[in-house]
Protein backbone atom coordinates (compact mmCIF):
# COMPACT_ATOMS: atom_id res chain seq x y z
CA UNK A 1 0.00 0.00 0.00
CA UNK A 2 1.36 3.27 -0.80
CA UNK A 3 1.62 5.89 1.84
CA UNK A 4 -0.83 8.31 0.30
CA UNK A 5 -3.43 5.54 0.52
CA UNK A 6 -2.60 4.46 3.80
CA UNK A 7 -5.63 4.04 6.43
CA UNK A 8 -5.70 4.44 9.96
CA UNK A 9 -6.66 0.71 10.51
CA UNK A 10 -3.90 -1.98 8.72
CA UNK A 11 -4.81 -4.81 6.98
CA UNK A 12 -2.19 -6.75 8.70
CA UNK A 13 -0.70 -6.88 12.24
CA UNK A 14 0.92 -9.82 11.69
CA UNK A 15 4.28 -8.77 11.18
CA UNK A 16 4.96 -4.99 13.57
CA UNK A 17 6.26 -7.12 16.71
CA UNK A 18 5.58 -4.46 19.14
CA UNK A 19 7.69 -3.65 22.15
CA UNK A 20 6.71 -4.16 25.26
CA UNK A 21 3.39 -5.19 24.62
CA UNK A 22 1.70 -8.17 25.05
CA UNK A 23 1.59 -9.41 21.41
CA UNK A 24 -0.59 -12.17 20.96
CA UNK A 25 -3.45 -10.33 23.36
CA UNK A 26 -2.82 -7.30 21.56
CA UNK A 27 -3.57 -8.42 17.91
CA UNK A 28 -6.65 -10.25 18.90
CA UNK A 29 -8.14 -6.92 20.49
CA UNK A 30 -6.14 -4.34 19.21
CA UNK A 31 -5.86 -0.32 20.69
CA UNK A 32 -5.27 1.94 17.89
CA UNK A 33 -4.73 5.62 18.42
CA UNK A 34 -5.88 7.19 14.96
CA UNK A 35 -5.59 10.99 16.19
CA UNK A 36 -4.49 12.99 19.16
CA UNK A 37 -4.97 16.75 19.65
CA UNK A 38 -4.89 18.68 22.87
CA UNK A 39 -4.98 16.49 26.41
CA UNK A 40 -7.59 13.89 23.84
CA UNK A 41 -6.65 11.24 21.61
CA UNK A 42 -8.76 9.68 19.80
CA UNK A 43 -9.45 5.40 19.05
CA UNK A 44 -9.42 3.51 15.93
CA UNK A 45 -13.45 2.87 17.11
CA UNK A 46 -14.07 6.40 17.18
CA UNK A 47 -13.78 7.12 20.96
CA UNK A 48 -12.49 9.45 22.89
CA UNK A 49 -9.98 9.35 25.40
CA UNK A 50 -8.48 11.88 27.95
CA UNK A 51 -4.36 11.26 28.23
CA UNK A 52 -3.57 10.76 31.98
CA UNK A 53 0.02 9.94 31.11
CA UNK A 54 1.24 12.71 28.53
CA UNK A 55 1.71 9.04 26.06
CA UNK A 56 5.02 7.97 27.99
CA UNK A 57 5.39 11.03 30.03
CA UNK A 58 6.63 12.88 26.10
CA UNK A 59 3.42 14.91 25.49
CA UNK A 60 3.34 17.44 28.82
CA UNK A 61 2.58 20.21 26.68
CA UNK A 62 -0.33 18.38 24.80
CA UNK A 63 -0.70 16.73 21.39
CA UNK A 64 -0.61 18.87 18.06
CA UNK A 65 1.18 21.72 18.66
CA UNK A 66 1.08 24.13 16.35
CA UNK A 67 4.36 25.88 17.12
CA UNK A 68 5.91 22.59 17.19
CA UNK A 69 4.45 21.06 13.58
CA UNK A 70 5.62 24.76 12.10
CA UNK A 71 8.82 24.79 13.43
CA UNK A 72 10.13 21.32 12.36
CA UNK A 73 8.59 22.02 9.11
CA UNK A 74 10.21 25.11 8.60
CA UNK A 75 13.36 23.53 9.48
CA UNK A 76 12.75 20.27 7.02
CA UNK A 77 12.46 22.67 4.17
CA UNK A 78 15.99 24.00 5.37
CA UNK A 79 18.28 21.96 6.46
CA UNK A 80 16.41 18.69 6.84
CA UNK A 81 19.95 16.83 7.93
CA UNK A 82 23.34 17.83 8.97
CA UNK A 83 26.15 15.26 9.66
CA UNK A 84 27.19 15.71 13.69
CA UNK A 85 30.54 14.63 13.46
CA UNK A 86 33.19 17.12 12.78
CA UNK A 87 31.21 19.40 11.45
CA UNK A 88 27.82 21.07 12.85
CA UNK A 89 24.98 23.47 12.72
CA UNK A 90 23.95 26.42 14.63
CA UNK A 91 20.80 25.06 16.39
CA UNK A 92 22.41 22.61 18.14
CA UNK A 93 24.33 25.66 19.89
CA UNK A 94 21.35 27.50 20.68
CA UNK A 95 19.68 24.83 21.92
CA UNK A 96 22.77 23.78 24.23
CA UNK A 97 22.78 27.32 25.48
CA UNK A 98 19.15 27.44 26.30
CA UNK A 99 18.98 24.05 28.47
CA UNK A 100 22.20 25.24 30.58
CA UNK A 101 20.18 28.14 31.53
CA UNK A 102 17.86 25.46 33.25
CA UNK A 103 20.16 23.06 34.28
CA UNK A 104 21.58 23.22 38.34
CA UNK A 105 24.73 24.67 39.38
CA UNK A 106 27.53 24.19 36.32
CA UNK A 107 25.89 21.81 34.65
CA UNK A 108 26.43 23.37 31.44
CA UNK A 109 28.14 21.25 28.63
CA UNK A 110 25.46 19.34 26.44
CA UNK A 111 25.85 16.01 25.06
CA UNK A 112 22.99 15.07 22.45
CA UNK A 113 21.51 11.36 22.01
CA UNK A 114 18.89 9.72 20.20
CA UNK A 115 16.75 8.62 23.22
CA UNK A 116 16.64 7.79 27.28
CA UNK A 117 18.42 5.08 26.95
CA UNK A 118 21.23 6.10 24.64
CA UNK A 119 21.28 9.50 27.33
CA UNK A 120 22.01 6.79 30.11
CA UNK A 121 24.71 5.05 28.08
CA UNK A 122 26.47 8.33 27.24
CA UNK A 123 26.22 9.49 30.79
CA UNK A 124 28.02 6.33 31.96
CA UNK A 125 30.92 6.34 29.41
CA UNK A 126 31.30 10.05 30.15
CA UNK A 127 31.71 8.83 33.92
CA UNK A 128 34.40 6.61 32.76
CA UNK A 129 35.93 9.15 30.26
CA UNK A 130 36.39 11.74 33.08
CA UNK A 131 37.96 9.64 35.74
CA UNK A 132 40.30 8.75 32.75
CA UNK A 133 40.77 11.86 31.78
CA UNK A 134 42.31 12.46 35.82
CA UNK A 135 44.27 9.01 35.43
CA UNK A 136 42.24 6.48 37.38
CA UNK A 137 41.19 4.05 35.18
CA UNK A 138 40.45 1.76 38.06
CA UNK A 139 37.05 3.63 38.64
CA UNK A 140 34.70 1.73 36.07
CA UNK A 141 32.13 0.32 38.59
CA UNK A 142 28.92 1.83 38.67
CA UNK A 143 25.99 1.51 41.39
CA UNK A 144 22.48 1.61 40.49
CA UNK A 145 19.66 0.97 42.74
CA UNK A 146 16.89 -1.97 42.76
CA UNK A 147 13.42 -0.75 41.15
CA UNK A 148 15.92 1.85 38.84
CA UNK A 149 14.74 2.06 35.17
CA UNK A 150 16.94 3.64 33.25
CA UNK A 151 16.11 2.54 29.37
CA UNK A 152 16.71 -0.70 27.45
CA UNK A 153 20.28 -0.75 26.51
CA UNK A 154 22.86 -3.38 27.80
CA UNK A 155 24.20 -0.68 30.07
CA UNK A 156 21.08 1.05 30.73
CA UNK A 157 19.40 -2.71 32.51
CA UNK A 158 23.02 -3.35 33.87
CA UNK A 159 22.73 -0.24 36.54
CA UNK A 160 18.59 -0.76 35.63
CA UNK A 161 17.22 -2.35 39.12
CA UNK A 162 13.93 -4.08 36.91
CA UNK A 163 14.36 -8.07 37.29
CA UNK A 164 11.83 -8.81 33.97
CA UNK A 165 14.64 -6.26 32.48
CA UNK A 166 17.48 -8.57 33.55
CA UNK A 167 16.23 -11.86 33.35
CA UNK A 168 16.44 -12.44 29.99
CA UNK A 169 19.56 -10.85 29.25
CA UNK A 170 21.63 -11.80 32.62
CA UNK A 171 24.75 -13.06 30.04
CA UNK A 172 25.02 -10.01 28.29
CA UNK A 173 25.48 -7.20 31.43
CA UNK A 174 27.74 -5.24 32.22
CA UNK A 175 30.03 -6.31 34.71
CA UNK A 176 31.46 -4.83 37.88
CA UNK A 177 27.91 -3.00 38.86
CA UNK A 178 26.03 -3.25 42.45
CA UNK A 179 22.88 -2.04 43.24
CA UNK A 180 21.53 -0.22 46.24
CA UNK A 181 18.33 -1.06 47.56
CA UNK A 182 15.08 0.51 46.69
CA UNK A 183 13.53 3.26 49.17
CA UNK A 184 10.04 1.87 48.83
CA UNK A 185 9.33 1.10 51.95
CA UNK A 186 6.35 -0.59 53.80
CA UNK A 187 4.99 2.10 56.19
CA UNK A 188 5.05 4.03 52.52
CA UNK A 189 1.30 3.61 52.23
CA UNK A 190 -0.78 6.32 50.36
CA UNK A 191 2.04 8.68 51.44
CA UNK A 192 1.70 11.88 49.19
CA UNK A 193 4.80 13.62 48.39
CA UNK A 194 7.84 12.75 50.06
CA UNK A 195 8.40 9.98 53.01
CA UNK A 196 9.43 11.02 56.61
CA UNK A 197 11.62 7.51 56.67
CA UNK A 198 13.81 5.60 54.91
CA UNK A 199 16.89 8.32 53.63
CA UNK A 200 18.69 5.58 55.31
CA UNK A 201 18.56 3.45 52.40
CA UNK A 202 21.16 5.83 50.92
CA UNK A 203 23.71 4.37 53.48
CA UNK A 204 23.82 1.09 50.94
CA UNK A 205 26.12 3.67 48.87
CA UNK A 206 28.60 3.83 51.34
CA UNK A 207 28.41 0.31 52.22
CA UNK A 208 28.84 -1.04 48.76
CA UNK A 209 31.63 1.72 48.31
CA UNK A 210 33.41 0.46 51.39
CA UNK A 211 32.78 -3.38 49.72
CA UNK A 212 34.15 -2.60 46.94
CA UNK A 213 36.50 -0.06 47.48
CA UNK A 214 35.78 3.58 47.03
CA UNK A 215 38.39 4.22 44.57
CA UNK A 216 36.95 1.53 42.24
CA UNK A 217 33.77 3.20 41.71
CA UNK A 218 33.14 5.56 38.76
CA UNK A 219 29.53 6.62 39.49
CA UNK A 220 26.47 5.90 41.32
CA UNK A 221 22.82 6.58 39.16
CA UNK A 222 19.54 7.00 40.18
CA UNK A 223 16.07 8.50 39.07
CA UNK A 224 15.69 11.31 41.75
CA UNK A 225 11.72 9.65 41.57
CA UNK A 226 11.87 6.22 40.19
CA UNK A 227 9.06 6.90 37.40
CA UNK A 228 8.39 3.52 35.52
CA UNK A 229 8.55 1.41 38.57
CA UNK A 230 5.40 3.62 39.91
CA UNK A 231 6.62 6.90 41.12
CA UNK A 232 8.75 5.76 43.95
CA UNK A 233 9.51 9.71 45.71
CA UNK A 234 12.74 9.98 47.59
CA UNK A 235 12.42 10.29 51.14
CA UNK A 236 13.35 13.58 52.83
CA UNK A 237 17.22 13.70 52.81
CA UNK A 238 18.09 11.01 50.81
CA UNK A 239 19.13 12.48 47.52
CA UNK A 240 21.66 14.86 50.04
CA UNK A 241 22.95 11.62 51.61
CA UNK A 242 23.93 10.32 48.16
CA UNK A 243 25.48 13.54 47.22
CA UNK A 244 27.46 13.45 50.62
CA UNK A 245 28.70 10.62 50.20
CA UNK A 246 29.90 10.44 46.53
CA UNK A 247 31.52 13.63 47.29
CA UNK A 248 33.83 11.38 50.05
CA UNK A 249 34.71 9.35 47.78
CA UNK A 250 35.30 10.86 44.64
CA UNK A 251 31.98 9.08 42.86
CA UNK A 252 30.49 10.82 40.45
CA UNK A 253 26.70 11.31 41.17
CA UNK A 254 23.92 10.96 37.83
CA UNK A 255 20.54 11.46 38.09
CA UNK A 256 18.47 10.36 35.08
CA UNK A 257 15.96 12.73 34.98
CA UNK A 258 14.11 11.40 31.61
CA UNK A 259 11.02 11.30 33.24
CA UNK A 260 11.53 14.04 35.97
CA UNK A 261 13.25 16.53 33.59
CA UNK A 262 11.84 19.57 32.23
CA UNK A 263 8.57 20.50 34.91
CA UNK A 264 7.31 16.87 36.17
CA UNK A 265 7.97 17.58 39.60
CA UNK A 266 7.01 21.32 39.10
CA UNK A 267 10.30 22.67 39.11
CA UNK A 268 12.64 22.65 35.90
CA UNK A 269 14.76 19.35 37.47
CA UNK A 270 13.57 17.37 40.23
CA UNK A 271 17.50 18.25 41.53
CA UNK A 272 16.48 21.82 41.56
CA UNK A 273 13.34 20.70 43.49
CA UNK A 274 15.14 18.60 46.42
CA UNK A 275 18.19 20.96 46.11
CA UNK A 276 20.41 18.36 44.93
CA UNK A 277 23.07 18.88 42.74
CA UNK A 278 24.62 15.81 40.14
CA UNK A 279 27.80 15.72 38.63
CA UNK A 280 25.89 14.39 35.13
CA UNK A 281 21.86 14.84 34.46
CA UNK A 282 20.23 12.75 31.49
CA UNK A 283 16.87 14.37 29.96
CA UNK A 284 14.77 12.89 26.92
CA UNK A 285 11.09 12.41 26.20
CA UNK A 286 9.55 16.17 27.24
CA UNK A 287 12.34 17.57 25.37
CA UNK A 288 10.60 17.57 21.85
CA UNK A 289 7.29 17.33 23.44
CA UNK A 290 7.99 13.75 22.48
CA UNK A 291 7.65 14.40 18.82
CA UNK A 292 10.81 13.56 17.56
CA UNK A 293 13.44 11.55 19.43
CA UNK A 294 16.13 13.13 21.47
CA UNK A 295 17.96 12.41 24.19
CA UNK A 296 20.24 14.90 25.98
CA UNK A 297 23.00 14.58 28.65
CA UNK A 298 24.39 17.76 30.84
CA UNK A 299 27.23 17.73 32.50
CA UNK A 300 29.75 19.79 34.85
CA UNK A 301 32.22 22.19 32.90
CA UNK A 302 34.63 20.52 34.99
CA UNK A 303 33.89 17.21 33.64
CA UNK A 304 34.01 18.59 30.27
CA UNK A 305 37.54 20.73 30.59
CA UNK A 306 38.94 17.36 32.28
CA UNK A 307 38.51 15.22 29.65
CA UNK A 308 39.07 18.54 26.66
CA UNK A 309 42.28 18.60 28.73
CA UNK A 310 43.94 15.12 28.57
CA UNK A 311 43.80 15.08 24.88
CA UNK A 312 45.77 16.71 22.42
CA UNK A 313 44.53 19.29 19.88
CA UNK A 314 42.86 18.12 16.32
CA UNK A 315 42.41 14.75 18.43
CA UNK A 316 38.90 13.43 19.17
CA UNK A 317 38.46 13.71 22.87
CA UNK A 318 35.40 11.43 23.32
CA UNK A 319 34.85 8.80 21.38
CA UNK A 320 31.16 8.57 21.07
CA UNK A 321 28.46 10.06 19.33
CA UNK A 322 25.66 9.02 16.91
CA UNK A 323 24.37 8.92 13.47
CA UNK A 324 21.44 11.26 14.82
CA UNK A 325 22.77 13.10 17.91
CA UNK A 326 21.53 16.48 17.56
CA UNK A 327 19.84 16.48 14.36
CA UNK A 328 18.62 19.65 13.34
CA UNK A 329 14.63 18.34 12.84
CA UNK A 330 14.98 16.85 16.71
CA UNK A 331 16.65 20.66 17.62
CA UNK A 332 13.94 22.54 15.56
CA UNK A 333 11.47 20.64 17.91
CA UNK A 334 13.12 21.22 21.28
CA UNK A 335 13.48 25.00 20.45
CA UNK A 336 10.02 25.44 19.66
CA UNK A 337 9.51 23.25 22.99
CA UNK A 338 11.78 26.09 25.35
CA UNK A 339 9.74 28.77 23.45
CA UNK A 340 6.65 27.15 25.01
CA UNK A 341 7.93 26.86 28.29
CA UNK A 342 9.05 30.46 28.50
CA UNK A 343 5.91 31.91 26.81
CA UNK A 344 3.58 29.79 29.03
CA UNK A 345 5.82 30.04 32.18
CA UNK A 346 4.92 26.16 32.02
CA UNK A 347 6.79 24.96 35.25
CA UNK A 348 5.07 27.11 37.31
CA UNK A 349 1.94 26.27 35.56
CA UNK A 350 2.79 22.45 36.49
CA UNK A 351 3.65 23.61 39.80
CA UNK A 352 0.05 25.59 40.65
CA UNK A 353 -2.02 22.34 39.24
CA UNK A 354 0.04 19.89 41.24
CA UNK A 355 -1.75 20.55 44.42
CA UNK A 356 -5.38 19.98 42.50
CA UNK A 357 -4.21 16.79 40.71
CA UNK A 358 -2.38 14.84 44.15
CA UNK A 359 -5.91 15.65 45.56
CA UNK A 360 -7.75 13.77 42.96
CA UNK A 361 -5.08 11.13 42.59
CA UNK A 362 -5.61 10.33 46.48
CA UNK A 363 -9.13 10.68 46.73
CA UNK A 364 -9.18 7.04 44.50
CA UNK A 365 -8.15 5.37 47.84
CA UNK A 366 -11.15 3.93 48.98
CA UNK A 367 -11.34 1.68 45.91
CA UNK A 368 -11.25 -1.84 46.97
CA UNK A 369 -8.54 -3.13 44.63
CA UNK A 370 -6.31 -0.14 45.09
CA UNK A 371 -3.73 -1.59 47.03
CA UNK A 372 -1.18 1.73 47.42
CA UNK A 373 -1.04 5.48 45.98
CA UNK A 374 2.06 7.36 45.92
CA UNK A 375 2.42 10.96 44.29
CA UNK A 376 4.33 14.20 43.85
CA UNK A 377 3.98 16.96 41.27
CA UNK A 378 2.41 15.96 37.83
CA UNK A 379 3.38 12.24 38.93
CA UNK A 380 1.47 9.29 40.18
CA UNK A 381 1.38 5.84 41.37
CA UNK A 382 -1.73 3.52 41.78
CA UNK A 383 -0.72 0.04 43.12
CA UNK A 384 -3.26 -2.65 42.47
CA UNK A 385 -3.77 -5.09 44.93
CA UNK A 386 -2.52 -8.78 43.47
CA UNK A 387 -4.37 -10.63 41.43
CA UNK A 388 -3.59 -14.10 40.69
CA UNK A 389 0.02 -13.53 39.41
CA UNK A 390 1.52 -10.40 39.32
CA UNK A 391 1.15 -7.83 36.26
CA UNK A 392 -2.51 -9.28 35.64
CA UNK A 393 -4.29 -6.37 37.59
CA UNK A 394 -2.64 -3.85 36.56
CA UNK A 395 -3.23 -5.01 32.43
CA UNK A 396 -6.88 -5.54 32.87
CA UNK A 397 -7.02 -2.24 35.08
CA UNK A 398 -5.30 -0.39 32.04
CA UNK A 399 -7.70 -1.90 29.82
CA UNK A 400 -11.28 -1.79 31.61
CA UNK A 401 -9.67 2.35 31.60
CA UNK A 402 -9.27 2.24 28.25
CA UNK A 403 -12.82 1.12 27.19
CA UNK A 404 -13.69 4.11 30.46
CA UNK A 405 -12.13 6.59 28.36
CA UNK A 406 -8.73 7.40 30.64
CA UNK A 407 -5.33 6.16 28.15
CA UNK A 408 -2.17 5.52 30.71
CA UNK A 409 0.84 3.55 31.29
CA UNK A 410 0.72 0.08 33.33
CA UNK A 411 3.53 -1.02 34.69
CA UNK A 412 3.33 -4.94 35.96
CA UNK A 413 0.49 -3.58 39.03
CA UNK A 414 0.93 -0.08 39.02
CA UNK A 415 -0.85 2.05 36.75
CA UNK A 416 1.36 5.49 36.27
CA UNK A 417 -0.60 9.01 35.69
CA UNK A 418 1.13 11.77 34.61
CA UNK A 419 -1.39 14.40 32.76
CA UNK A 420 -0.17 16.93 30.68
CA UNK A 421 0.69 20.32 32.20
CA UNK A 422 -1.57 21.96 29.69
CA UNK A 423 -4.45 20.56 31.57
CA UNK A 424 -7.32 22.89 33.22
CA UNK A 425 -8.54 21.21 36.28
CA UNK A 426 -11.68 20.04 34.44
CA UNK A 427 -9.08 17.83 32.92
CA UNK A 428 -7.89 16.68 36.08
CA UNK A 429 -11.45 15.48 37.28
CA UNK A 430 -12.18 14.09 33.76
CA UNK A 431 -9.11 11.94 34.46
CA UNK A 432 -9.82 10.89 38.17
CA UNK A 433 -13.40 10.44 37.31
CA UNK A 434 -12.49 7.77 34.14
CA UNK A 435 -9.96 6.25 36.37
CA UNK A 436 -12.81 5.26 39.26
CA UNK A 437 -14.97 3.92 36.54
CA UNK A 438 -12.35 1.80 34.96
CA UNK A 439 -10.89 0.51 38.35
CA UNK A 440 -14.50 0.04 39.33
CA UNK A 441 -15.60 -2.02 36.30
CA UNK A 442 -12.55 -3.97 36.81
CA UNK A 443 -13.43 -4.73 40.00
CA UNK A 444 -16.72 -5.89 38.69
CA UNK A 445 -15.34 -7.85 36.04
CA UNK A 446 -13.26 -9.63 38.78
CA UNK A 447 -16.41 -10.32 40.99
CA UNK A 448 -18.40 -12.14 38.13
N1 LIG B 1 15.53 6.62 31.87
C1 LIG B 1 14.33 6.74 32.45
C2 LIG B 1 14.25 7.28 33.84
C3 LIG B 1 13.18 6.36 31.78
O1 LIG B 1 11.99 6.45 32.38
C4 LIG B 1 13.31 5.87 30.46
C5 LIG B 1 12.10 5.47 29.71
O2 LIG B 1 11.01 5.44 30.19
C6 LIG B 1 14.57 5.77 29.90
C7 LIG B 1 15.66 6.16 30.63
C8 LIG B 1 14.72 5.24 28.50
O3 LIG B 1 14.25 6.15 27.59
P1 LIG B 1 13.96 5.70 26.08
O4 LIG B 1 12.80 4.79 26.11
O5 LIG B 1 13.72 7.01 25.38
O6 LIG B 1 15.20 5.04 25.59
Amino acid sequence: MSSENRTSVPNSLNEHWMPFTSNKDFKQNPRLITEAKGVYLKTHHGKTQIDASSGLFCNPLGHGRKEITEAVTKQLETLDYAQPFQQGFGGSFELATRISKHTPGDLNKIFYTICGSTAVETALKIAIAYHRSKGKAERFRFVGRERGYHGMNIGCISVGGMINNVKTFASVLMPGVQHMRHTHLPEHKFVSGQPETGADRADDLERIAINFGPENIAACIVEPIAGSTGTLVPPKGYLQKLRDTCDKYGILLIFDEVITGWGRTGSSFASIEYGVTPDIMTMAKATTNGVVPMGVVACRDEIYDSVMDASPMGSVELFHGYTYSGIPVAVAAALAVQDIFEKEDIFERAKNLAPYFQKGLFSLQDLESVENIRGYGMMGGIDMKLNSKPGKAGYETFKSCYEAGVNFKATGDCLIIAPQFICEKKHIDEIIDKLRTGITNYQKNQKN
